[in-house]
């Protein structure tokens, strides 16, 4: 305590619209706080505008408990802030402790539990993200260059400095093609912190930008035009006994058995996945092709134009492949809970190991060049152009659905109808200046 101020902790839940919330605590009282704070379940049904949909599953009764994780507290000074940014994410728990159904950071770990349970199998995940800088009065720069980069100074060494006090590992902070866009990069860890991570780095990342005058925004498409801003998910498979099961040298690209098998079962049930990896009507202007995000049931072999790409290894300094070889999930974006994004890719990918399901072909040529019948052959499958499809998509993927309870599915319905009644009447000019704000 310092006399002005006494140190709040704030304990999160992100919710379906990828807004992350919660209630705030004196920070010297953590200890005593295992039975967490309250909370109410309706709020899973609050929309990015400030509104709560109406029918929800739980209306105006209830209560829930916002338990805090204790080990996953992300706490630094170096964002400019008065105080310091600090934050413990949460489980949504019932009163007497057992997790509540409808959580999402619970059902990826349910997730988690299933793949382990049934495969033995743990998966190493690291977020990608992409931002904008804007109301930074920055001249034009390069893109990918270090002048664009140098430019934001002190920004990038800041974020650096303040995800690597919060413990979150920053790897590579680069300018990327787009105007004043950044991206940011940690390295993997196990689904749920790499979740947590993927959350803390995007507010760590915005209030940064704040205490500058900027704003950083994740939205998926700033401007029609603009280069979009992703969410790229990157996974790999673990055995029973920590070692790399993602790679085998005699498979195809160098894909082991259950790891083509995990991907068979994301290609399968890719269409309705969209759904919840890219849930917003602007995830579907950057979800076209040629965008160099993803558009296809497609895996490939290094190719940014691939909803699953396969990605690189480097033999420089006589490196191993087997441990740096991963798969990375491009259909993804901030307006996506990170949590129920990874834990329906890791649902879908068990799906596949289950069902033995064969291996999917890696694919050479961009889909769009091939003819329909030799889609076909392959099965590709232009992923939903719009959220609506998506949805649609999502309601008749029965293995998708199953995953998770009536309620969340329900409650998620309801937001993304809130989002389209919204966006109602809006050209997408509109809809890109008010998704800006709101990521
Ligand atoms: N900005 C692209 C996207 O929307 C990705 C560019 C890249 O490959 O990093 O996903
Ligand atoms: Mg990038």
């Amino acid at each position: 305590m310092s006399g002005q101020t006494l140190e709040l902790l704030a304990i999160a839940t992100t919710d379906l619209a990828a807004i992350v919330r919660g209630r705030s605590i004196r920070a010297d009282r953590l200890d005593s706080t295992d039975a967490g704070v309250g909370w109410c379940p309706a709020n899973l049904s609050l929309t990015p505008f400030g509104t709560i949909v109406d029918p929800n599953p739980w209306g105006t009764t209830g209560d829930v408990r916002l338990v805090p994780d204790r080990g996953a507290r992300y706490r630094t000074v170096a964002t400019g802030s008065p105080t310091p940014f600090d934050v413990v994410m949460a489980y949504i728990r019932e009163l007497d402790g057992s997790p509540w159904p409808c959580c999402p950071r619970g059902l990826l770990k349910q997730a988690v539990d299933a793949l382990c349970d049934k495969t033995g199998l743990t998966l190493k995940v690291a977020f990608e993200q992409e931002f904008q800088l804007f109301d930074t009065q920055l001249p034009l720069a390069h893109a990918l260059s270090i002048a664009a980069m140098r430019q934001t100074d002190p920004f990038a060494p800041r974020l650096a400095a303040a995800l690597e006090e919060a413990g979150i590992d920053p790897e590579t902070l680069l300018a990327e093609f787009g105007r004043d866009q950044l991206e940011v990069t940690c390295t993997p860890a196990d689904p749920i912190t790499a979740a947590d991570r993927a959350v803390a780095i995007r507010e760590i990342t915005r209030e940064l930008a704040r205490t500058m005058g900027w704003r950083a925004s994740f939205a998926p498409k700033t401007a029609p035009q603009a280069v979009g801003n992703g969410v790229h998910i990157h996974f790999s498979l673990v055995d029973a006994g920590g070692k790399p099961a993602t790679y085998s040298a005699t498979g195809l690209a160098g894909l082991s058995d259950v790891a083509s098998q995990f991907c068979a079962g994301i290609l399968r049930h890719l269409p309705a996945l969209t759904a919840l990896t890219a849930p917003s009507t602007p995830s579907y202007y950057r979800l076209k092709p040629n965008s160099w995000s993803a558009s296809w049931t497609w895996l490939a072999d290094r190719d940014r134009e691939a909803s699953l790409r396969i990605c690189p290894v480097t033999t420089i300094g006589g490196r191993q492949p087997a441990p740096q070889y991963n798969i990375e999930y491009r259909a993804a974006d901030a307006t996506a809970n990170p949590y129920l994004a990874i834990a329906a890719i890791i649902r879908a990918g068990l799906t596949g190991i289950v069902e033995r399901m064969p291996p999917p072909p890696v694919v050479a040529e961009h889909p769009e060049g091939l003819d329909a019948k030799r889609r076909k052959a392959l099965g590709l499958e232009r992923l939903p152009d719009g959220i609506d499809a998506a949805l649609q998509a999502l309601r008749e993927d029965a293995v998708v659905t199953s995953w998770f309870p009536p309620d969340l599915l329900a409650a998620f319905n309801g937001v993304r109808q809130a989002e389209i009644a919204r966006l109602k009447g809006l050209s997408a000019e509109e809809v890109c200046a008010l998704y800006r704000e709101l990521y």
